[in-house]
């Protein structure tokens, strides 16, 4: 893909969901329902179906998806004012919630030239600017005990990844008095890393691959090699963003269980992507349930949530989890995440799970999806979207995905043209009638479980920093 200037952290593009060839999921064993219990549930169902109106969701995604909504840019700004704006005109209070975040602008140009062979390096995210020509001295692995006799001021270093992170190696040369920094990498393929976090001490930074580097010191060991190192455009600073949020208290106040439900979807986009299936979809989707449960009798608080800055690593749904009460935290009992729900091009409806384990909702899930379907939606553990923070907070949580990934993810190609209609009803649906299994004044689905807390491992991946 062509470099182009960015606005964000490039582990954005790695954060969120990446294409991945679908696991063992693990399909429901089916419920026996009696005859009288599924004419029961089919009225109940049928209020639900019966006003969802696939056409909203399409007419959302399709006003969202217009330009990329990159978190901390006025366009994002526009579409959470747009969401909160939706949700109001159906009688909700939406607010929008605001958190700063330190965002990152990758470099315009990165350049390295060696006694006027022009190499071809990457940045490291977080990288500062600069243009440094100087000699270049070889650091070995750059730690603090190899560079303690070592005087690098004014020089270039040039450094092997290994043993210590990118950031400390960049750290340690400049505390020595280096100008620019060289890491090159110690396995085959590029290296593409980030420092870590933004840091006022930094120097340049560029990598290069292993092959390249080992060229590189082979003439540094020959004698005396000059380079320039040119880091254009890269910019650390704080930015906000916003999450969205609508509550619907419950409208049977002697029946309240005192419980929550939370459905959400992220309204950010990654850079240069319209993103209408991520995640215009899953936000409009929010939209619409908002819409129809608005106006059903419910037992239960149901909350609607849109977040932002998913894309530069959950960072919304992580304020938002982080700004609730423990008895908040204790009395939801569900979290849906809804993300890329409307690809056509995307394989089938899976349900995952940060642990890979059932839980409350998946199991009101399956059971909706086996009762309007005749199948139960398979679930599977996966990560790398904003029900993981809810998770790892011990509230049972899933993501509503299709898998595989259509091949235009976090590409310009996610338009609005490649949305199904059927997938959009399909899941809105699914979530919909199994939100209000348990929502509804006389609910008799399954009992709400709380999850353990627990750290996602690794879940959702970040580029490499070491
Ligand atoms: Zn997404």
């Amino acid at each position: 893909m062509k470099r182009t200037r960015k606005t964000i952290v490039s582990v954005a593009l790695a954060t969120s969901l990446a294409l991945s060839v679908s696991s063992t999921y693990t399909a429901a064993a089916p419920v026996a329902q009696t005859s009288s219990s599924q004419a029961y549930y089919n009225a109940v169902d049928k209020k639900v179906i019966n006003k969802i109106n696939v056409e909203n969701i399409y007419n959302d995604i399709d006003f969202l998806a217009k330009t990329p909504r990159v978190a901390g840019t006025e366009a994002e700004h526009k579409a959470a004012l747009y969401v909160q704006k939706q949700l109001n005109s159906f009688g909700y209070d939406a607010k929008l919630e605001p958190f700063k975040f330190v965002g990152y602008t990758e470099a315009s140009k990165v350049e390295l030239s060696v006694d006027g062979t022009s190499y071809s390096p990457s940045s490291f995210t977080y990288s500062v600017s600069g243009n440094v020509n100087a000699e270049v001295v070889y650091a070995g692995l750059g730690t603090k005990e190899e560079l303690a006799n070592q005087d690098l001021t004014g020089k270039i270093a040039l450094i092997q990844r290994g043993s210590i992170t990118f950031g400390e190696k960049v750290l340690n040369a400049a505390q020595k008095g280096a100008k620019a920094v060289i890491i090159y990498n110690n396995a085959e393929g590029e290296l593409n890393g980030t420092l870590g976090g933004a840091n006022d001490l930094y120097v340049p930074a560029v990598s290069l691959s292993k092959a390249a580097g080992e060229q590189l010191l082979e003439k540094v060991k020959a004698g005396s090699v000059t380079a320039t190192v040119t880091i254009e455009g890269a910019e650390v600073s704080e930015r906000t963003s916003y999450n969205v949020t609508a509550t619907k208290a419950p409208t049977e106040k002697k029946r309240n269980t005192d419980d929550i439900i939370v459905i959400g979807a992220h309204h950010d986009s990654v850079e240069g992507a319209p993103g209408a299936n991520d995640d215009a979809s899953g936000t409009a989707m929010v939209i619409e349930l908002a819409r129809v449960l608005k106006s059903l009798p419910t037992d239960t608080e149901l909350r609607f949530v849109t977040f932002g800055a998913e894309e530069l690593g959950l960072i919304g749904s992580h304020e938002y989890v982080d700004g609730l009460s423990q008895d908040e935290k204790d009395r939801i009992v569900g979290m849906f995440n809804l993300d890329m729900v409307g690809s056509r091009d995307a394989g089938d409806l899976v349900l995952k799970t940060a642990d890979g384990k059932a839980n409350f909702v998946t199991e009101l899930s399956q059971a909706s999806s086996l009762r309007l379907n005749g199948v139960a939606t398979p679930y599977a553990e996966g990560g790398r979207s904003d029900h993981v923070p809810f998770a790892e907070a011990g509230i049972p949580a899933a993501l509503f995905i299709h898998d595989p990934s259509e091949p235009w993810y976090h590409t310009p190609e996610d338009t609005i043209d490649k949305i199904s209609k059927e997938k959009l009803q399909d899941v809105a649906e699914i979530v919909g009638t199994a939100v209000y299994d348990r929502a509804r004044p006389d609910h008799k689905g399954p009992k709400a479980q709380k999850g353990q807390s627990f750290k996602a491992p690794e879940l959702y991946y970040q580029q490499d920093s070491k």
